[in-house]
């Protein structure tokens, strides 16, 4: 992508409104647009990185099985009354609408009623079961606060998996898949050491449920660590649950941290309160098994801008960068420099390497610099007349400053 295409700008202040760090540097950089809060647009740059996320999680869903389809936003109130949890009582975020003719409708804020519903058409029988699938969709909640910028959304990007059993130990044994499913997404993601399951309250089922939960100063929520990283536990349910563990409160020490990730298992629940059954091996009607695992997408993206971000701007891993490698061109008035780095450009790309080309001709060298700091690209590759007459490449990684000088054979083997 030549950078001088690219319809955003690097821009020197965040809105005056903004106060998340995430929510700063991704509008600066230009991988975000503020709507008004809480409500962000993805532009190119970080529609990238979102898709790469999801691109991630999605490997690792197909990897247990879970099949991808989408569910609709547009919610019939009659499904979520068989619950009870149309209330705005019991759900304090929804966002309802209505039809022309007042046929009132909830705007999805998640989709465990919506699936249930869509599976009494297609479960029958225990031959029917398990079935797992899952959508990357955009959620709608009305709520409270919207502080964290794109790590609490009014609007967010969630993956959530639904799955469907005949019986308890299938529903637990796909629960633990689905846990160091999980537990992969996140090492690959770049946060692996820092996440932690813990115990959560929630469970509609057991009494517990499981948070993904990765330490951030930005997170919301506070957890309990012992010293060995081998405990975790939600301040919400910190007593009960170090009862039920036997553990001392005096072991624990508070960290912030941020909800990344949240598994349910809601057991028979929904298919009792929706009459959505299956005939068993036995001959006799049963209630479905159902568990529900969600990933907040835009909120981890957050949460890696605010890990990683430094004082200069942001910094991507590689697993999820918008592009691997940041090629700034310097004078590039010259027209002799500017073919020879565009075709540095065209050869990289032809090798397959993702490769953000500043090719602006007007832009100064340190203003080029500041930019690609506050673009966070994993590597920057500098094209530049001396470097041309040199035969050589300065490569600076961004997350921890090291400077190569790599000629263009090495340039090339290093990064395709
Ligand atoms: P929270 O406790 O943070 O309000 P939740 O428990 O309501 O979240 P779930 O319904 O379990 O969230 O949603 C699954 C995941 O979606 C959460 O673990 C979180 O990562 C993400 N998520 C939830 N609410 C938001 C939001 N408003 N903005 C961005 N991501 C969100
Ligand atoms: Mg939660």
């Amino acid at each position: 992508m030549r950078q001088s295409h690219l319809f955003t700008k690097t821009r020197k202040e965040a809105p005056a409104d903004e106060v998340a760090k995430n929510a700063q540097l991704l509008i600066r950089a230009g991988y975000v647009h503020k709507v008004m809060a809480g409500v962000y647009a993805y532009t190119p740059l970080g529609l990238r990185v979102l898709e790469n996320i999801k691109q991630i999680v999605r490997e690792e869903m197909n990897a247990v099985g879970g099949q991808e389809l989408i569910m609709t936003s547009l919610q019939p109130k009659d499904v979520w009354e068989e619950t009870g949890r149309w209330s705005d009582e019991t759900v304090d975020v929804w966002f309802k609408t209505k039809l022309q003719d007042d046929t009132e409708l909830g705007l999805a804020w998640s989709h465990e009623e919506a699936i249930v519903s869509m599976m009494a058409q297609y479960v029958h029988s225990y031959k029917d079961l398990p079935i797992s699938v899952y959508q990357f969709q955009t959620k709608l909640r009305n709520e409270l606060r919207a502080k964290s910028g794109i790590m609490r959304g009014r609007e967010f990007v969630m993956k959530d998996m639904y799955s469907l059993h005949a019986t308890k130990e299938d529903m637990d044994e796909y629960y633990d898949k689905v846990v160091e499913a999980y537990k992969r997404i996140y090492e690959r993601l770049g946060v692996g050491a820092d996440t932690f399951v813990t115990f959560a309250s929630g469970g509609a089922f057991t009494k517990f449920s499981h948070e993904f939960q990765t330490l951030c100063d930005a997170g919301e929520d506070v957890l309990y660590i012992d010293k060995d990283k081998t405990v975790a536990v939600n301040e919400e349910v910190l007593d009960d649950a170090i009862a039920e563990i036997g553990i001392s409160k005096d072991e624990l020490s508070p960290t912030k941290t941020a909800e990344v990730g949240n598994i349910f298992k809601f057991g028979t629940e929904k298919g009792e309160q929706m009459n959505v059954t299956f005939k068993d091996a036995d001959g006799m009607d049963k209630p479905i098994y159902l568990a529900s695992y969600g990933v907040g997408i835009t909120r981890v993206m957050g949460v890696l801008v605010e890990k990683f971000g430094d004082d200069k701007g942001l910094v991507w891993p590689e697993a999820v960068a918008a592009y691997k490698v940041h090629l700034v061109g310097l004078n590039l008035e010259d027209a002799e420099i500017k073919d020879w780095a565009d075709g540095v450009y065209t050869n990289l790309t032809k090798a397959g390497v993702e490769v953000l080309y500043d090719d602006r001709i007007e832009a100064r060298a340190g203003e080029k610099f500041s930019d690609s700091d506050l673009l966070g690209v994993p590597y920057r590759v500098v094209v530049s007349k001396k470097g041309k007459e040199n035969g050589q490449f300065e490569v600076v990684t961004r997350a921890t400053g090291e400077v190569r000088q790599l000629t263009e054979e090495e340039l090339f083997t290093d990064f395709s």
